[in-house]
This record gives structure tokens, C-alpha cells and sequence, in this order.
């Protein structure tokens, strides 16, 4: 299954004509394929995790553990950049996109997904830097990579009870 983020599910397979005819459509638009665009969130990723995390992720998280997904725009008209997420085992996730605003252009947004030690779901830490990284990681060793449950904060895990974006992606066993 290549089944993607955010997308709805496609009704049609990856080598039919009409696969080949909506790619077409794409590259006649010059906007990028589903897959440049999977290709591009890999190698964003990678590239940042080597630039910014050269003593930590770098060492642990390969360039192929990277998996890419293409952006996808809601029903709401919400548009989600290209993503791609490195899973890190025990329930933890990486998770990369870009920020994309008109004055900044693009920037790297890193996030740590995390799960709860009550088991209801996860707490989404974003990374600024590897000392944050190691901070986080400081905290989390007592609980063996579990999020301590916090009822007073507006942000836990009740809040993310279900994470959407992390839904949808194969099995644990599939990275590397
Ligand atoms: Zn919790």
C-alpha cells in the first residue's frame, strides 16, 4: 500500500492509464509529481536533520529512514506542505515539513512525536535545535521515550487523541 497522509484514498492503481494520464496532467501544469514532491520532503528532511542535528539524528536516523508524502490541500482549502516522517521505534516518530510564508520563504519545522505515558495518544514536541533535542531526550529517559501525562496542560495528549497524520502510515516494521 502507498496510501498517503492526507489524501483520500485513490481508487485507482499506481501503473493505470489513469495514473499515467493525472501524471501527465501534473507535469503539464509544471507543478511537481506526487512523487518529486515524496522525493523532495526525503531529501528536505535528511539534509536538515544532517545540517542542524549533525552530533544526534544525524547518527541515528538514516537518509532512507525518510519517508516522504506529497502535499495535500483540505476541503477547507487548508493546504499541507510535502512531509516526511523517520520512525524511531518504541512509538516515536520524526516528523519534517517546511513552513512556507511569503516573507520568510521556506523554513524547517522538526517535530518530535510522542506518546503519552497514560497510552491515549500523543504529544507533538517541536524540535528548535539539538540542544532542545537533547533536553527532550533528558526527560524522556526515565519513561523510556514516553511523555509524562500532564492533565493540567492545554496541549497533551487529549488533545491529539488521535493523531491524523500519523494515522495512515504502514507498519513500524517497514523503516529501512
Ligand atoms: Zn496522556
Amino acid at each position: 500500500m502507498t496510501e498517503t497522509l492526507h489524501s483520500p484514498a485513490r481508487a485507482f492503481g499506481a501503473d493505470s492509464p489513469l495514473a499515467y494520464l493525472l501524471d501527465l496532467a501534473d507535469q503539464a501544469s509544471g507543478a511537481p509529481s506526487d512523487q518529486e514532491q515524496r522525493d523532495d520532503a526525503e531529501t528536505a528532511a535528511a539534509h536538515h536533520v544532517y545540517q542542524a542535528y549533525a552530533y544526534s539524528l544525524a547518527g541515528a536516523v538514516d537518509a532512507v529512514a525518510w519517508q516522504g508524502y506529497p502535499a495535500v490541500r483540505e476541503a477547507g482549502g487548508r493546504r499541507w506542505e510535502a512531509s516526511a516522517v523517520a520512525w524511531l521505534d518504541g512509538g516515536l516518530w520524526l516528523h519534517h515539513t517546511l513552513r512556507v510564508t511569503e516573507a520568510d520563504g521556506a523554513s524547517d519545522v522538526l517535530t518530535l512525536i510522542v506518546p503519552c505515558t497514560c497510552g491515549c495518544g500523543y504529544v507533538d514536541i517541536g524540535l528548535d535545535s539539538e540542544d532542545v533535542l537533547i533536553d527532550i531526550l533528558t526527560e524522556l529517559r526515565p519513561t523510556v521515550g514516553r511523555s509524562p501525562h500532564d492533565d493540567r496542560d492545554p496541549l497533551d495528549c487529549a488533545s491529539v487523541k488521535t493523531v491524523p497524520y500519523i494515522g495512515h502510515i504502514g507498519s513500524p516494521g517497514s523503516w529501512r
